[in-house]
């Protein structure tokens, strides 16, 4: 009998874990061994790790997201609509009122961004396509002054964006030539940065940002907001900054049907098997940013596109394996590489194996700037 698999979420980890199951299924234009549904609440999906080179005028709306259903090849469906329920002891799902059961489910639901002091007021939100526009659009007529990029809330994903947006700011503003004139800080409740990462590399981008005179405030609690104000919680202490042109990254929280559908687990995130992504229940799975994977005591894995397309390939890999009546036989391993943007048309990769010791940052260079591009061009090439 024909198998269904529900995929919930079409973002990076859930186009890929379908794009992997059609063709390792063997799914063809008239041949539909295995039904893949994909859900998703938009009909356009974002890759957002360009969001960044949007805030500097570097991407428009157009050429960071696509059409969700130009992934419906093979036996890929899309179904549009809030997913209203998740049932994962019957694997099923409800979306615009109708139940769909399945034999597997996938979920990829990211994070959820909620309010937060009502930051939205009076920054931009540069974790939507909209907010770096928005940005971008007070940035073009900026002519000096205080530049704030906030880390408004922990967990946040992609550790390395508030970097990477700071310094195309500054390579962005040198090129208008007001960067003398303008002073750009980056505030955070964290120790370091990207402390995941090692002192190495933690030290490494502190150093880069003081290359660039990009004022680093670590351990900063963000507590209020106000017009063109912030104050923090620092060393015991309540400081208030003031700023120009402010961007944030949002608070970050697990899906509320997630939480209702107890898939949630030590944390609010989803706890699954490391190795093999299966959730408490059985062939339920999850992958991306919803999961809670840690490292060891005190740190977890990053919320980062490259873990959710290595973790959508094992997935795909083990249910199809066990479509098949074999055993599931590959395992995620946390290594990969993502790269961090510094302006000027140059870029290091931040990577290793992130279970150990050996993550390290290589130097700077020009070509790591076209790896990105290429991750950028091959992602929509592949996909869509
Ligand atoms: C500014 C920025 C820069 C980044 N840079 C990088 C980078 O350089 N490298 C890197 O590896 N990663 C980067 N990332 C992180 C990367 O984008 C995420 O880690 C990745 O998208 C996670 O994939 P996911 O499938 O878990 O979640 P997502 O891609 O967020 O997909 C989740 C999907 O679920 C859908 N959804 C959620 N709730 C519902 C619901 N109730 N009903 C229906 N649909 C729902 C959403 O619409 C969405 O399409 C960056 C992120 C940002 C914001």
């Amino acid at each position: 009998m024909e198998k269904t698999i529900l995929v919930l979420g079409g973002g990076i980890g859930g186009i890929r874990t379908a794009r992997e199951l059609n063709k390792q299924i063997g799914n063809d234009e008239d041949v539909t061994l295995a039904k893949i549904l994909v859900f998703d609440k938009l009909q356009t999906s974002l890759f957002a790790p360009s969001l960044t080179w949007m805030m500097v005028g570097k991407r428009e709306m157009y050429q960071i997201q696509d059409d969700l259903d130009k992934i419906e090849v093979g036996g890929i469906e899309v179904v549009i609509g809030d997913i209203e329920a998740v049932d994962p002891n019957n694997l099923t799902v409800t979306s615009g009122g109708r139940e769909y059961k399945g034999d597997y489910m996938v979920v990829s639901l990211g994070a959820a961004q909620e309010d937060y002091l009502k930051l939205d007021e009076v920054g931009f939100n540069f974790y939507t396509a909209e907010g770096a526009s928005g940005f971008h659009e007070q940035l073009k007529q900026f002519d000096g002054g205080k530049i704030a990029i906030v880390v408004s809330t922990l967990p946040y994903k992609s550790p390395v964006a508030p970097y990477e947006a700071a310094m195309l700011v500054d390579s962005y503003l040198r090129e208008k030539g007001i960067r003398e004139k303008s002073e750009i800080t980056l505030f955070s409740p964290e120790k370091a940065p990207m402390t995941f990462a090692g002192e190495d590399v933690s030290k490494n981008v502190l150093a880069l940002l003081d290359s660039k005179d990009i004022n680093y405030k670590s351990e900063h609690e963000l507590v209020d907001t106000g017009v063109g104000a912030l104050s923090f919680k620092t060393n015991g202490k309540k400081v208030i900054e003031s700023f120009d042109l402010m961007a944030f990254t949002p608070k970050h929280v697990s899906p509320q049907i997630i939480q209702k559908a107890g898939l949630t687990g030590s944390t609010d995130w989803v706890d699954v098997n490391e190795k093999t992504l299966e959730t408490k229940f059985p062939k339920v799975y999850a992958i991306g940013d919803i999961t809670n994977i840690p490292l060891n005591e005190h740190e977890t894995l990053p919320k980062a596109g490259v873990f959710a397309q290595y973790q959508a390939a094992t997935v795909a890999h083990n249910i199809v394996r066990d479509i098949h009546g074999l055993q599931p036989d590959q395992e995620f391993k946390p290594e990969g590489k993502y790269i961090l943007e510094q302006g000027d048309g140059k870029a290091s990769s931040v990577g290793g194996n992130f279970y150990s010791s050996e993550i390290e940052i290589n130097s700077t260079s020009a070509i790591q700037h076209w790896v990105k591009i290429l991750h950028e061009k091959s992602w929509f090439a592949k996909n869509f």
